[in-house]
């Protein structure tokens, strides 16, 4: 098994692994498509502490090759997204069915070995069947659009409704997407000019770039004095969080999705006076199915975030050059059969 294994910040090696077993309720994979995500480039850059060596690579698209003697419901030659999250099945938050939120996860990636590799044994629960009509990369933002389908969720979003969302990261591009899929309004805001183009080619006809423009005042305007019903905050280099509460009407709700990585702080006194209903959410919920029907009914478009495509042993160059210009790549895909 050929693999790419990370031996410490920024050292990663090509390794030559032995096969897995295939254990009786587990599947073997000949992976097709992974890519690069953000938890890759913290780690690689020493931003996130994880147990070395590592396999990274938190996504994957894969072929099944294999099948374990109790798995019934997969076979050979099947086309399957795994979840990169691996549920212990058994805590309290597994037992109501919440498995991104299993208390004794491992990631895929972060604290179970990636798919930065040729072959993968995985439990088959984990496994989810993928339609023809889905290309194998657009799968790799399976985890981003689940995400944005458990904001929406979580928010009650409604018809005709606003949603300010502050970040254009890729979940923040494709949550405008989902917004507009359940007919409200999304606002969507970032420093980054180039990040607001690609959603505006998605559809997003309201964006502000807080370099040139107030996105109070924008979003006073367009909402008619009465400010958004929702808001959502992706990325804490856009703006600081309290700002963000000013965007809101009374009794407005608020989802903060950030990826946990900074110490995140606000005056909490503009949420209380209007009586904010806050949402902390990190997770998929149970929507990857969800996310996969959006994209194989193209209710979401992913393609245009796919910076570029690289081969398994040219990942520790693409790492590099990610650490080297963050801003230079949305997404950057692994096809293992080039
Ligand atoms: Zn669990």
């Amino acid at each position: 098994m050929k693999a790419q294994r990370i031996y410490g910040t920024g050292d990663m090696r090509a390794e030559e692994l032995p096969a897995q077993p295939v254990g009786e309720n587990c599947v073997k994979i000949k992976i097709l498509k992974t890519a690069v995500t953000h938890s890759d480039n913290l780690i690689y850059e020493g931003k996130r502490a994880v147990k070395f060596p590592l396999t990274l690579g938190r996504h994957c698209v894969g072929m099944v090759t294999e099948v374990g003697e109790s798995v019934k419901n997969f076979s050979r030659g099947n086309k399957v997204a795994v979840s990169p999250i691996k549920a212990c099945r058994k805590c309290s938050e597994c037992a109501a069915g919440r498995f991104d939120s299993c208390l004794n996860k491992l990631e895929y990636g972060i604290s179970e070995d990636g798919f930065f590799r040729d072959f993968a044994v995985v439990g088959a629960e984990d496994l989810y069947r993928l339609p023809e009509r889905i290309e194998d990369s657009e799968a790799m933002f399976l985890e981003q659009i689940a995400t944005a389908i458990n904001i929406v969720g979580k928010l009650g979003l409604e018809k005709g409704e606003h949603i300010a969302i502050v970040g254009a990261t890729v979940t923040g591009i494709i949550l405008a997407q989902v917004a507009i899929y359940y007919q409200a309004v999304p606002i969507l805001m970032d420093l980054r000019r180039d990040r607001l183009d690609v959603a505006s080619n998605f559809g997003v006809y309201y964006t502000v770039d807080t370099t040139e423009s107030d996105a109070y005042k924008k979003i006073f305007s367009l909402t008619g004095g009465r400010m958004a019903e929702t808001c959502v905050y992706m990325a804490q280099g856009i703006m600081p969080l309290t700002r963000t509460f000013d965007f809101l009407s009374n009794r407005g709700r608020m989802a903060i999705c950030t990826d946990g990585g900074k110490e995140l702080s606000a005056d909490l006194s503009a949420a209380v006076s209007k009586q904010l209903d806050i949402f902390g959410i990190s997770g998929m919920g149970k929507n990857i199915p969800s996310a996969i029907n959006m994209l194989a009914n193209k209710s979401v478009k992913v393609a245009p975030l796919i910076s570029k495509e690289v081969k398994l042993d040219e990942v520790p160059a693409a790492l590099e050059e990610m650490s080297q210009h963050p801003d230079k790549y949305v997404k950057v895909i692994v096809n293992m059969n080039s």
